[in-house]
């Protein structure tokens, strides 16, 4: 099953086809991947297999991997994962890391995350802070309803609500201590040559950031530059080659201290102030 599996992944161009072959397997067969060596010679049911060539098919038709097994591992925390909102990627775990460092644990804090999606920083945040208290902003609803499964999933929605609804329409803006957000960053020409994995299933308002890529950083600066509290800290993920450009548009704006990391793949990935 493994290998017939793994060697359709492959002839479809997937570079990681024997690992997926392998993750697909054990997810649809209901086991843990070292069951896959233990059990590796018993027989699969009938049931499993047809569940699991159904599997196959998604992912040979670039369905990502996240969505079909429904869940995915984000800052050491599962969360639920399909096409309402983004993919939580690793790159964003840097992110969060910046953010942690500029909320005190010893204080009941505010945070708020812009375009929330799915709540993975959101939900980071608050797990790491368990006395903070969380406000995710989001404009797509079925984004919203993710956002609000996995807050509950991750025994959150005590501290933390979402409003469903734009930034520009958001009222927080002035309680907030922290305000993070991975906004949509890709220019709209960029979006046809991305990965289809990524192109036709994450929502394309989470990924086209307008002519430049910019247009989402210009609303939240201008917004957090009028009504955000002084001394709150502004944490953005950008895109590889937007350093430059939205520390500018920070400064611009009148903000202080702006700094940059990197992700582990060495690429600028955050920017705060
Ligand atoms: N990092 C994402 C990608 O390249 C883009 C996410 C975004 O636009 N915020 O797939």
């Amino acid at each position: 099953m493994l290998a017939e599996g793994a060697a359709q992944l492959q002839a479809a161009g997937i570079e990681t086809a024997r690992l997926e072959a392998r993750w697909l397997l054990a997810h649809m067969a209901g086991l843990q991947m070292s069951d896959l060596i233990m059990h590796g010679r018993d027989a699969v049911p009938t049931e499993d297999c047809k569940a699991f060539r159904a599997a196959l098919a998604r992912r040979v038709a670039h369905e990502p991997i996240q969505h079909i097994l429904g869940t995915t591992e984000f800052y050491g925390l599962e969360f639920l994962c399909d096409a309402r909102a983004l993919i939580p990627r690793p790159d964003s775990e840097c992110v969060v890391e910046e953010a942690l460092r500029r909320i005190p644990a010893d204080r009941p804090v505010q945070v708020a995350d812009l375009g929330t999606g799915s709540g993975c920083l959101l939900a980071a945040l608050l797990t790491n802070r368990p006395q903070a208290q969380g406000r995710g902003v989001e404009a797509n609803l079925a984004a919203a309803s993710l956002a609000q499964e996995n807050l509950a999933k991750l025994g959150l929605s005590d501290r933390a609500d979402i409003f469903e609804g734009s930034w520009a329409n958001w009222q927080g803006w002035g309680e907030a201590d922290l305000i993070i957000s991975n906004p949509p960053y890709i220019a709209s020409a960029e979006i046809d040559s991305l990965m289809p994995e990524v192109r036709a299933h994450d929502p394309m308002d989470a990924l086209d950031g307008g002519p430049d890529g910019l247009v989402s950083y210009r609303q939240i600066i201008r917004l957090a530059a009028a009504h955000m509290k002084r001394g709150a800290w502004l944490v953005f993920e950008i895109g590889h080659d937007q350093r430059e450009a939205v520390s500018t548009l920070l400064q611009e704006a009148g903000f202080a201290e702006i700094d940059s990391s990197k992700d582990l793949g060495g690429n600028d990935r955050a920017v705060w102030a």
